[in-house]
């Protein structure tokens, strides 16, 4: 399996390239859009990892161009946190999937493995589990169709637990997919994020419960594990 990864960002670049080898994929790097046109015309790739941010044009160029040629590659683009409009924007213009940075490397991984899994199919737009509903582009949560505002990292939690959901989520992916490499993260602080969306979900009469698993993670189910 073949994957182009187009990231102008040297170390996240070398850091995700080498990840991802590490999980038997080959990786050709490149960090501007020119490069990856040409790229992409001389290599069937399976998928392509797209920043948008680039030196010499906007990713989503790179999109348009290769939805306009017809080229049904997958693209995962990458997003920096809250920029919600950068997704819609994606996902419209023939993105399949998102991850907003930072990211956890094990989570890259697992989207790209659903990539393949599921080409040309968008993913994840509309989340459910029993009664809950997050819709990944507006972003908004709902509970037995009614809105649940949360806070920014209360909607990370539960996006990360619905794309799992009847699995677990361990902490450790929590934490480096919800908090910046160079932000300070209490010990606790993922137990208290959990906590809170757990009381916020009850109150609002969700059906599925975060379930804790001692020393392992999180788990969002209708039944108790
Ligand atoms: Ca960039």
């Amino acid at each position: 399996v073949r994957l182009l990864l187009v990231e102008d960002h040297e170390r996240l670049a070398a850091f995700v390239a080498q990840g991802l080898r590490a999980e038997g994929f080959a990786i050709d790097r490149v960090g501007r859009v020119d490069d990856a046109e040409s790229a992409s015309r001389t290599v069937r790739y399976d998928a392509i990892i797209l920043d948008l941010g680039l030196p010499d044009a906007d990713g989503m160029d790179l999109v348009q161009h290769l939805r306009d040629r017809g080229e049904p590659t997958p693209i995962l683009i990458l997003t920096a946190r809250d920029a919600v409009g950068d997704r819609v924007k994606g996902l419209n213009q023939g993105a399949d999937d998102y991850l907003m940075k930072p990211f956890a490397l094990e989570e890259l991984v697992a989207r790209v493995r659903a990539l393949l899994r599921r080409p040309g199919q968008a993913l994840g737009l509309r989340l459910t589990s029993g009664n809950i509903e997050l819709d990944t582009t507006s972003p908004e949560v709902y509970v037995g169709g009614q809105p649940l505002p949360l806070s920014r990292r209360e909607f990370g939690a539960l996006e990360l637990l619905l794309r799992r959901s009847n699995r677990v989520v361990s902490k450790q992916l929590m934490e480096e997919a919800l908090y910046g490499f160079e932000e300070e993260v209490s010990a606790n602080a993922i137990e208290v994020l959990i906590h809170r969306l757990r009381r916020r979900l009850q109150a609002a009469g969700a059906t599925p419960q975060i379930h804790t698993l001692r020393g392992i993670g999180y788990l969002l189910s209708e039944q108790i594990p």
